[in-house]
């Protein structure tokens, strides 16, 4: 069996960020480092998006960004900048285009196309297998996502932010190209909370996605049927062709996914609990864990130490309590938060970087029986 210092399992956001940063740091240089990923990452499996001030280290990356969104509700109707941030969007495929080799030209570390079945835990190292070998690791990063430990309790409530979109191509142009719908809740609800959200690349090319937060995912011709019908009434009926699509689930938990973690295991990304219960946004959190988790390792700290509690874990906790016990109750929610505060300060609690008097200010700014009504189950 080969042995390595470290074992990151998977290559997707946070595996490739994590080998990055530690293959480009000398502090690592004289560790073994071992990838596995089952996949060759050259397909644009996704389109990440995150909101960030001023300049930061993807920008060269940066397909497009807005200064400007659009949310909509039962009745509110918003344009409204979101200075100092800009929203940014990037291409899975430019991501992978640009770490891929880069993590595979490190010295230290190897990279294995391999399909990884089993991660089991013994006295001096972490084993694991694959559909062609063995491999023994002093410490694995692993970024699979394991449902069943998520699903097999009941104290956190599981939705999931699912979606599907449609890169469309229209005949003429239809979109504004200088505005994100970050949310349209204008649609029917049908008992859950659903959302078009909409990326204008150009006048005439977009991604146009149908959104839930909801438990259970709908059928493909559900999410299809609703986009149809968004393009047609929201853009007068433009002629239009799909050049591609793009599905994703994320879940949205407050299970404790840490709790998984031991001194020797640690999960990252999705199945690290790395996603941001309330929203789905995983991306930029990821990249700021995985500078907090190398900054970690190097001060020489216990991988079980690595998680850190937040009083923004008890906000997410509320939402999807709220959530969980009337799926349609997203729509208000939102809606009058963007209605009465500033959509900067909503997308700075959303990142976790508000202070206190600022987070009064957003709780204010929501429907207080729901909240309450959750807040006392959560208590008594
Ligand atoms: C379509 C889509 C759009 C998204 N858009 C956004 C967005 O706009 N903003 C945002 O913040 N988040 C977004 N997300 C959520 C999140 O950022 C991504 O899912 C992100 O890729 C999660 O990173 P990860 O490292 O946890 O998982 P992944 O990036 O999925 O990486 C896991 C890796 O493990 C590999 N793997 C899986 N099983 C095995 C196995 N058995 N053996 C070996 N390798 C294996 C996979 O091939 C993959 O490369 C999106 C997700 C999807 C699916």
């Amino acid at each position: 069996m080969s042995q390595y210092d470290y074992i990151i399992v998977g290559a997707g956001a946070s595996g490739l960020l994590l080998a990055d940063a530690l293959g480009k740091d000398p502090y690592f240089h004289s560790k073994s480092i071992l990838v596995l990923e089952k996949g060759t990452k050259a397909s644009n499996d996704r389109t990440w998006c995150f909101w960030e001030r001023g300049s930061g280290d993807f920008d060269a990356l940066v397909h497009k960004k807005w200064d400007n969104i659009y949310v909509a509700g039962e009745k509110l109707r918003l344009s409204t900048s979101i200075v100092p941030y800009a929203y940014k969007m990037m291409r899975g495929i430019d991501f992978y285009r640009h770490y891929v080799p880069k993590v595979k030209s490190y010295a230290n570390i190897t990279w294995v196309e391999d399909l990884v079945f089993d991660i089991s835990e013994g006295k001096h190292h972490v084993s694991v297998k694959t559909e062609k070998g063995e491999y023994g690791g002093q410490v694995v990063f692993n970024s699979i996502f394991d449902v069943d430990p998520v699903k097999n309790q009941d104290r956190f409530p599981v939705l999931q932010q699912h979606f599907l979109g449609w890169f469309i191509k229209t005949e003429k142009a239809a979109f504004n190209p200088r505005e994100a719908t970050f949310m349209d809740f204008s649609i029917p609800q049908n008992g859950n909370t659903r959302f078009m959200y909409v990326l204008p690349f150009s006048e005439t090319e977009a991604l146009v996605e149908y959104t839930l937060f909801s438990e259970k995912l709908l059928k493909k011709e559900d999410y299809e049927s609703a986009i149809k019908s968004y393009v047609a009434e929201k853009y007068d009926a433009v002629p239009y062709k799909i050049v591609d699509r793009e599905f994703g689930s994320i879940p949205m938990t407050c299970y404790p996914f840490h709790a998984l973690n031991t001194e020797r295991l640690l999960h990252i990304g999705i199945a690290g609990g790395w996603a941001k219960p309330s929203t789905g946004f995983t991306f930029y959190n990821t990249s700021r864990q995985v500078k907090n988790l190398v900054e970690h390792i190097r001060q020489g700290k216990e991988l079980t130490q690595f998680y850190k509690k937040s009083r923004f874990q008890f906000y997410d906790m509320l939402l999807l309590d709220v959530l969980h016990h009337d799926n349609s109750r997203g729509r208000s929610v939102f809606e009058s938060m963007f209605k009465k505060r500033k959509a900067s300060l909503i997308l700075k609690f959303l990142d976790d970087k508000t202070s206190v008097w600022e987070e009064l200010q957003i709780i204010s700014a929501c429907p207080k029986l729901p909240f309450l009504r959750a807040l006392w189950h959560r208590l008594f």
